[in-house]
């Protein structure tokens, strides 16, 4: 094996997390090296972009998602259960290559509600403490307050287009009326409804529902960031969830948060690196550095770092903990033990409907937007 000089920071994984963690230490003048395990995507110049509506290439084959064939998760509903791979990944497409799930993602951008921090106080003072005895919901530790002013800086850095419902404690009807409290209004408006959505606006606001448009980080109309860094205006192309956007109206590491940061002399991002365990110093307690092999020929590297960031997004990262011993794996018999404990993934519905009278152009559409397939104009109860 071969062993590479020390670095100051490694991120482990080039994805939403290497480009927030990135933008923050290299103009601070940290020595930056992140290593992902896919390749180089340099999106703009890249062949890529100019072949996106290629859909059997990049929807159907999903050429920028982890590839089933060579890595896949494993799935088990009981512990007794025996654990199978999972041979076709669906709805569940994680990131592979520069730029990670970020690049194919939707960008649908809510922030959590208040009592999502405090969940299981909440649920216990409304609802008594048996209710959520057997549940393993737990308070964070930090409240919605604490983190409202990074919420309004990624919705800056990130130009979300929305309707904002409640700021600094003015209520706005056309938001979102459960809406916590808010220092900014969404730096774009919103989206334009498509004519499936305005249907459904007019049907739930009859019904007396409050229907608003979804934050979005699909760019209603071309910005600017705070830090420079351009975005065009969405075309309603509906090439969002599995496709790079081809009008960089949809935000993303690629095009906000790495451009910051390549080529400038104490960043290095390492393509075709695939970390596979963590050096941990058990006696000291201190990750000193990481292994990883090129996935083009299978060597093996040891690179040395002060310091180790994971963000190979959840699989991973806690298969590296687990892999290197670090921390308590989650007994689920016993609740005891943190890693691997609560993943949770998100829980969606959908209505598919026709009409004898209408013709919808159902292929208009972004990836927060309401549109056919995917009716995610949201109402809420009054
Ligand atoms: C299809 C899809 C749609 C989504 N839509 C939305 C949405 O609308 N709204 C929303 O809030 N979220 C959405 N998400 C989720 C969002 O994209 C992720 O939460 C976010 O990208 C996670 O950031 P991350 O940095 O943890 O991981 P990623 O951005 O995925 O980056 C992780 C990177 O680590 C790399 N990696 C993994 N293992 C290794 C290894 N061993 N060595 C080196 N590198 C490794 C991967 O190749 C990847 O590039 C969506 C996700 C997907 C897949
Ligand atoms: S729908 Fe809009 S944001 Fe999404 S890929 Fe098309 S142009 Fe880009």
């Amino acid at each position: 094996m071969i062993k590479l000089k020390e670095r100051e920071v490694v991120i482990v994984g080039g994805g939403l997390t290497a480009g927030l963690v990135s933008r923050r230490l290299v103009p601070a003048g940290r020595d930056v090296l992140v290593l992902e395990r896919g390749p180089e995507r340099a999106g703009g110049a890249a062949e890529e972009l100019p072949t996106q509506r290629d859909d059997l290439r990049w929807g159907t084959h999903r050429g920028l998602t982890q590839r089933e064939n060579v890595e896949t998760i494993t799935l088990r509903h009981k512990p007794n259960e025996q654990s199978l791979p999972m041979r076709r990944l669906t709805s569940f497409l994680p990131g592979y290559g520069v730029g990670g799930a970020i690049s194919h993602w939707n960008g649908q951008t809510w922030r959590f509600q208040t009592t999502d921090y405090v969940l299981r106080s909440h649920l216990e003072s409304r609802y008594g403490k048996a209710s959520v005895a057997a549940l393993s919901v737990q308070d964070w530790g930090l409240k919605y307050e604490d983190l409202e002013p990074y919420y309004t800086l990624f919705e800056n850095l990130f130009g979300i287009s929305g309707e904002a419902g409640n700021v600094k404690g003015v209520k706005r009807p056309e938001g979102n009326p459960f809406e916590p409290y808010r220092s900014e209004p969404y730096p774009l408006p919103p989206l334009e409804a498509t004519e499936v959505g305005l249907m459904f606006r007019a049907a739930a606001a009859k019904l007396g529902y409050h229907p608003f448009a979804m934050p979005a980080a699909n760019a209603s109309r071309a910005y600017k960031n705070p830090d420079g860094m351009q975005l065009g205006a969405c075309q309603y192309c509906g090439h969002c969830e599995r496709f790079l956007c081809e009008a960089n109206a949809k935000s993303s590491s690629m095009n906000l948060l790495l451009p910051l940061v390549r080529g400038k002399p104490n960043f290095e991002m390492r393509a075709n690196a695939e970390v596979l365990r963590l050096q941990y110093d058990k006696a000291a307690k201190r990750v000193t550095g990481v292994i990883y092999a090129d996935a083009r020929t299978g060597e093996e590297y040891e690179q040395p770092a002060s310091t180790v960031v994971l963000g190979a997004y959840v699989f991973t990262n806690t298969r590296l903990l687990l892999l290197s011993g670090i921390g308590r794996p989650y007994d689920p018999a016993t609740g005891q033990g943190v890693v691997g404990k609560n993943y949770c993934y998100q829980t969606t519905s959908a209505v598919q409907v026709f009409f004898e009278d209408k013709y919808l152009n159902p292929f208009m559409g972004a990836g927060a937007l309401a549109r056919l397939s995917q009716l995610s104009t949201n109402t809420v109860a009054k």
